[in-house]
Formats: C-alpha cells, structure tokens, sequence
C-alpha cells in the first residue's frame, strides 16, 4: 500500500503496541518510574534482553510515542525527544566529537547554537569552524576545512535570522565524500516543508519550541537520523547527561504535531503576503524572504521546500532607532523571542537572539543592527499589516 501523504502522518497516530489504553488520544504517562513483575524481569530489563520501561530518564511511552511520530514525519529510523532544542543540538556535538576533533558549521546560525559553538565547545577542545553562508555555496570552500580530525557539517536552513537558504544535497553530498554526518537544523522549516533526510542529510535536530509544538506553550527538542546514530548518541550522552524531555511536553507535542501541517500552509501564505507588502514599502531598504524572487536562495528554495516558511526579515530606513520605534508601536503583533507561534512576534536579532555574537561576528554572519525579525503567526493577514502599517507611519 502506497504510504500516507505526511498531512495524514501528522494526524494519525504511532500504532504504539507498549500503550495498552484504546483512547483516541493516547494519555500522558506521568511516571519518574515503571514497575517490574519480579526481580528477574528487572534483571533482564536492565540487560536489554527484554523490551520494556525502566525509569523516564532512559524511556517513557509518551516520550517514545513521540520520538516515533517525528522519526515517521521525518522518514527517520529513530528519534530522541529532550528538553529543548538546544539540548538536541548539544546532544549530537558532544556524543559525536571527542575532545582534538572539529566540526563545520554555517556562520548563520541561532545566537544559542552560536555561543554553544563558538564559546562552550572548547572547554572540551571541540573546535567550531565557521564559513559563511556566501561561501558556502563553493564546494571547494568547504572541502578545504575538511581535515581528519573533522567529525560533522552543521547548517541550518533557512537560517534565523536572515532566512539564507543552504543547498542540502550539495552539503550532503560533500560529507558523504568525506565520510562524515551532515546535520541539519530543520526548525524554520519543519518536517512539512522540508525533508532534509531524503536529501542525504544523516541528523534533523529541531527546537519543538517552535512550528512542532506551535503554540508557545512548552521547550522541547527532537533528533532523528538512522537508528545507529540515534543509539550512539543515547548511549554516549543522552542516558547519563540526562537532556530529557518531561512527558507532559511529549503529550503537548504530539497534539500540535496533528495541526503542524495545516499551520504551516497559513504560516506560509500569510508570510508571502507580508514579505511582498514589506517589499513595496517605501520605507524598507531589504526584505528577506527566500519565497521573493529576488532572494539569493529563492531557486534552491524552490527545489528543496513545499513553500517558503513563515518567517520574514527586514531593514528600514533609519536603521536601528527607526526599527526600534516600530516594534514599541505595533499593537497586535507582540515584541517578543521566539517564533512559529499562532501569535506574530516581533524581535531585533543584534540586541535579542543574537546578542551572543560581537558586533564584528553579526557582521561575518550578514546579521545588521537594523534588522528586525517577524515569525508571522496565524492572524488575518491584514491585520498584520495594518498593524506594521501604523507602526510605520511614525517613523
Ligand atoms: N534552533 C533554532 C533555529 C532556533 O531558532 C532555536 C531557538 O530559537 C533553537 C534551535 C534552540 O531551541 P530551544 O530554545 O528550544 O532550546
């Protein structure tokens, strides 16, 4: 039987043979701990030899519910949920690197993702090597950085904040050379509009925060790749470190999941109509948006997305004073972090998500100080932009 489209994935359940309940919506196993019928079933468990839940911090049938719906979404072999997105991203650095080894990864990149990589990863001498998003294009570029002692490539596409887009096969192809894993950051896209492992991409790492989860109600992060590799970074960090996630997010997660892809399609839409209103303003100097054909990555775009996501970003004239007067003004949009809520935030990258880089590395990564970055929610989109509109008017 031909397999269902990833709207019908999204909805249905996992058939999930360890939840025993016939509930359409299957409950939240709120347990730290798991009974065992006898001191030998627990003997066995431990070993592995038998299938089952010991304690929450290892497994927990909401938990894994979870990680198989986002491994099916992403056409993973399994998944791991943990706390956030950035216990994601940490989980794979530090279980795939040893200390004297290095990884690539795209200059623009979330302000956490770029002081875990640029700050903390030394202190356990893995080295971040960055090349920026102009660059990366050129095979040669990358190749070059490549050494033995080079464990993975990490990109996040489209890039917060400035929506560039990466060519995944390309990335994945050069890795794939060199024998080593192509990461993917697929959080601004969401498994809807982008499927990173069908492009040869080895590990998705998401914030659940954000599109997943959808309603800004909860932190949470997914991994997913090939079941060796998820094994691997169970066992090399995951079980002992302990990033994981509460059941209750899971049962949070796994009810957004279900609207994930009608959300996206509104997301999308309302982005489109907001980026080419944006592109017609007199008063904006740059709209980035890889969904406008004049946006550098618009073509890879194309080839690579369903559509083009729902987050925009612009400069005005005026800079950094101008942007700022707008986002005190709007009203229905909320000056916020964060994105992939129902709600539209507004936010300034420099001084908010990506205050963790210096002036100097915002500059390298493209990032201005007057750029100012919207996730467009799932209001009219009129609404929205009568909103920016009278914010404009004043500046
Ligand atoms: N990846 C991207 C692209 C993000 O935008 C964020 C947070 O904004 C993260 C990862 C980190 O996720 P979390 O805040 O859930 O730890």
């Amino acid at each position: 039987m031909k397999e269902n489209a990833i709207d019908t994935k999204a909805v249905h359940g996992i058939k999930a043979s360890y939840i025993k309940s016939n509930d359409l919506v299957p409950p939240i196993h709120m347990t730290s701990t798991f009974k065992f019928n006898n001191a030998a079933q627990g003997d066995k468990l431990f070993r592995g030899e038998e299938d089952g839940f010991i304690y929450t911090r290892i497994s927990n049938p909401t938990i894994t519910l979870l990680e198989e719906k986002i491994a099916c979404l992403e056409n993973g072999e399994s998944a791991i949920a943990t706390a956030s997105g950035m216990a994601a991203i940490s989980s794979v650095i530090m279980s795939l690197l040893k200390p004297e080894e290095n990884f690539i990864s795209c200059t623009t990149v979330y302000g956490g993702t770029f002081a875990l990589f640029n700050n903390h990863a030394k202190k356990y001498k893995i080295q971040a090597r960055f090349i920026a998003p102009s660059k990366s294009r050129s095979v040669k570029d990358i190749k070059k950085m490549i050494t033995e002692d080079t464990r993975l490539l990490y990109i996040e596409t489209p890039s917060n904040p400035t929506l560039d887009i990466i060519d995944i096969k390309l990335w994945a192809d050069i890795a794939k050379q060199a024998g080593i894993y192509l990461v993917v950051d697929n959080t601004f896209a969401s498994p809807y509009l982008q499927a990173p492992l069908e492009l040869g991409a080895h590990i998705v790492v998401h914030s659940a925060t954000k599109y997943i989860g959808g309603h800004g109600d909860l932190i949470g992060g997914l991994i997913t790749g090939d079941k060796k590799t998820m094994d691997l970074i169970r066992e090399e960090y995951v079980y002992h470190f302990g990033p994981t996630m509460s059941p209750f997010n899971a049962w949070l997660i796994l009810r957004g999941m279900k609207t994930l892809c009608v959300r996206m399609e509104k997301h999308c839409d309302n982005a489109m109509k907001i980026a080419l209103w944006l592109d017609s303003h007199p008063k904006v100097k740059k709209v980035y948006y890889p969904g406008l054909e004049s946006h550098c990555g618009h073509n890879t775009a194309k080839a690579q997305m369903k559509k083009y996501g729902g987050m925009v970003a612009f400069e005005v004239k005026g800079g950094v004073q101008a942007g700022r007067n707008i986002m005190n003004r709007v009203r229905l949009c909320a000056l916020a972090v964060s994105l992939g809520d129902c709600e539209t935030l507004i936010q300034h990258p420099a001084s908010m998500t990506h205050a963790t880089y210096s002036k100097k590395e915002r500059e390298k990564a493209g990032i201005s100080d007057g750029l100012i970055r919207l996730s467009v929610g799932l209001e009219n989109p009129d609404d929205i932009i009568n909103d920016l509109k009278q914010a404009m008017e004043k500046i």
